[in-house]
């Protein structure tokens, strides 16, 4: 038996693992016990992850070879990669040429491996000379991105989460961590163990697991986070609980923010938000003195939020509300305190590290910035980057939806599942004149609309880094080979550039060697590494040998430092301009389609305890459903007993965009006209199929694609509808 190190591929936690091997078969994984995000815990979708690996799932699930499809709706049949990445860089150059290099588009994922990251957005952006390229981070943490550059300057989440263990008081919002950060969770739950004196105080509209352990739960109606962030503000501001020195040192533009609240009255934020007046200055003067209950001797608090505030059309103001309550009290930069976004996905960051996003260039650059695209057409050896911003997530289908985006690249996610408005999405790979998915499970919804399938690798078989919610950079590590003909995702990508290279013209001036020389991970990770140099995530002190010993580090770890930085800020001075932090001047903005007489529910989305994304790994395990068995919507029992509704009656859920069928139950973790579904199951467990053979959309088919104006994150949190016995 082998056994190997790495890291889990589910949430934002980053647990380390240890994966046990025999011959080419993973047969059991555990904790690793060195790991600092665990210290050899799982939960249950980290310690049933060798389920997901065995020789039966791997038949049934995977993609074994490259497939092409002569016609839509047609079985795809098997083609050798030579002729398979040749037919694609054919493809692609074709539409370069005829329609230019804006008529293509790459999607990719925060699942990817940084390195595979890597050279994805240097073949769009370095090779191709389009920025259309995004991914589905979009739809998980690109408001936390803009929160933080709002007001802090820089995409750095300060905190860690040994600041767990600092805390007087724990500020949780829109996060179910108990399900969707449950070793993260554990530690909380120790924290507050060996401290009951820590408040923890939940900002939620259901009534969660989480709301278990919390000592204040504020159930604020859906989308209202601004204006309860800005209630509390008023409230410190009233009470005399904010940290004058802090501001006047640290900080600009307070004096527009306090005109701002002044109108934040309890009685208005209350109402607004149907959270009691007492309950908003409990969590006041907890959150501005640490629940010590003295802003003489604060104690720190630590917000830890997720999607509840990112994906909304006012995400980025709900981040920056809140980084304002940190600022304010002079509560960041210090053990126990500050903001700290938990991203959703393993490699949420590493996507971020590399520029992997439509608007954004390699070690954090800006691409609307002259000198930062200077910087990286010099580190890549290229004449310039394009400077227009590329299509986001959303944008980037609605424009093959319109037909002016002709060609996608789809890696290692399924936005025939996961993005909103599944009508239009739908619409635009059906439009598309051609689709390569690149994937490691031949399951996904989207795999139906491909025209040329191409089979990768997964965890347990390949080799890289991830990056998790604290900074902390992993080494992940194959333990057994590709199934079949699966090949690495960044391999993939290279094989594919480099035939891609021979057919496009060259830059003025020829193209002396290829942009993509790399024949190891290693290679592109240490191109990356020098891109970081005197960058804010600066990890030119890093190497994959010190990662192996001794382990994952936080960035920044410049050269010459001797360890990573667990915690930003702790000199008070911020990455802007002048040093300080920026004060956002943000007001409360109602949901983009608010709940009216036709479509009288609130419906959210989140996840559940044991299930992971679309489930295509996550759901190969039997005892996963154990937990919640198949996909429902939940409803208050008194909305239910009005529409004359009894447990399991199937129902009609309909939104201005489309309708499906499940059954009902009854919750009281849910307000009075408020309905809750799992984002996990797609149309397969729905029922039935489209007239083109594809499956029909999961809750997706409901939510809308109104997006955060700054951010483009969409609204999955709220759309209004009706529920109607079928
Ligand atoms: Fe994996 Fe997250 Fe569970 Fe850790 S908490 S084992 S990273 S899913």
């Amino acid at each position: 038996m082998k056994e190997v190190r790495s890291t889990c591929p589910y949430c934002g936690v980053g647990c380390g693992v240890i994966i046990e091997s025999q011959g080419e078969r993973i047969t059991g994984v555990r904790g690793d016990p060195e790991h600092p995000a665990n210290f050899g815990r799982l939960c249950s979708k980290g310690s049933t992850l060798h389920l997901t690996a065995s020789a039966e799932v791997v038949r049934q699930t995977r993609l074994l070879q490259p497939m092409r499809r002569l016609q839509r709706g047609a079985a795809p049949q098997p083609l050798p990669w030579d002729d398979a990445l040749q037919l694609a860089a054919d493809r692609f150059a074709g539409t370069i040429a005829r329609h230019g290099p804006d008529a293509v588009g790459f999607y990719v994922s925060g699942q990817l491996l940084t390195e595979d990251y890597y050279v994805f957005n240097k073949l769009a952006k370095g090779l191709v000379g389009s920025n259309n390229i995004d991914t589905n981070s979009r739809l998980c943490m690109s408001s936390a991105v803009a929160g933080y550059k709002l007001t802090l300057g820089a995409d750095a989440p300060p905190a860690c989460y040994d600041d767990v263990n600092h805390a007087g008081c724990l500020f949780i919002a829109g996060s179910n961590a108990a399900w969707a950060h449950p070793v993260l969770f554990r530690r909380i739950e120790q924290a507050k163990a060996a401290n009951p004196a820590m408040r923890i105080v939940l900002v939620d509209p259901r009534r969660t697991d989480t709301a278990e352990l919390a000592d204040l739960h504020l159930p604020v109606q859906p989308g209202t986070d601004v204006m309860l962030f800005n209630g509390l503000l008023h409230l410190m501001l009233w009470e005399g609980w904010t940290d004058t020195s802090w501001i006047a040192t640290h900080t600009t533009g307070f004096e527009a923010l306090r005109a701002t609240v002044r109108d934040c009255t309890p009685q208005r934020v209350s109402q607004v938000c149907g959270v009691p007046q007492d309950d908003l200055l409990t969590a006041a003067r907890w959150f501005a003195t640490g629940a010590s209950g003295e802003p003489q001797h604060r104690a720190g608090t630590l917000s830890l939020y997720c999607q509840g505030l990112n994906q909304s059309t006012s995400g980025t103001d709900k981040n920056a509300a809140l980084i304002n309550l940190h600022l304010a009290c002079g509560q960041i930069g210090k053990p126990g305190a500050g903001p700290f976004s938990l991203t959703g996905q393993p490699n949420a960051m590493g996507g971020r590290e590399v520029g992997g996003l439509a608007n954004l260039l390699s070690a954090h650059r800006d691409l609307a910035n002259p000198q930062h695209r200077a910087e990286v057409a010099a580190l890549w050896g290229v004449p310039s980057v394009p400077d227009q911003p590329g299509k986001t997530a959303v944008e980037l289908f609605q424009a093959a939806a319109d037909g002016e985006v002709k060609a996608l690249w789809i890696a290692c996610t399924n936005p025939a599942q996961s993005l909103p408005d599944q009508a239009t999405v739908r619409r635009a790979l059906e439009r598309a004149e051609f689709v390569v998915v690149q994937e490691a499970f031949a399951t996904p919804a989207s795999c139906d609309f491909a025209d040329l399938l191409l089979p990768a690798s997964t965890w347990g078989e390949k080799t890289g880094t991830v990056t998790n919610s604290e900074r902390r950079i992993s080494r992940v590590r194959a333990a057994v080979p590709p199934p079949g003909q699966a090949r690495h995702d960044w391999r993939i990508v290279v094989d594919f550039a480099r035939r891609l290279e021979a057919l496009l013209p060259p830059p003025p001036g020829g193209r002396s060697k290829t942009l993509f020389p790399y024949e190891d991970p290693e290679a592109i990770w240490n191109e990356h590494r020098e891109s970081t140099r005197g960058r804010d995530l600066d990890i030119t002190g890093l190497s994959y040998a010190l990662l192996d010993n001794p382990g994952p580090q936080q960035w920044p770890m410049p050269q010459g430092a001797p360890a990573g930085k667990a915690r930003l800020y702790e000199d008070g001075v911020f990455p802007t301009p002048d040093g300080r932090a920026r004060f956002a001047d943000v007001a409360w903005r109602p949901v983009a389609e608010p709940r009216e007489s036709r479509y009288p529910f609130s419906l959210t989305t989140g996840r559940l305890r044991d299930q992971w994304h679309g489930m295509s790994r996550s759901g190969t395990v039997a005892r996963l459903f154990g937990h919640v068995p198949e996909p429902v919507v939940q409803l208050h029992p008194q909305d239910m007993h009005r529409r004359g509704l009894a447990e399991g009656d199937l129902v009609h859920v309909t939104s201005k965009r489309g309708s499906i069928v499940v059954p009902v139950q009854a919750s009281r973790e849910l307000g009075l006209g408020q309905a809750f579904m799992a984002m996990h199951w797609g149309g397969e467990y729905l029922g039935g199929s489209s007239s083109t053979g594809a499956r029909l959309a999961g809750v997706n088919a409901l939510t809308t694609s109104a997006f955060c104006p700054t951010s483009k994150q969409p609204e999955l949190k709220h759309a209004a509808v009706k529920i109607l016995k079928a």
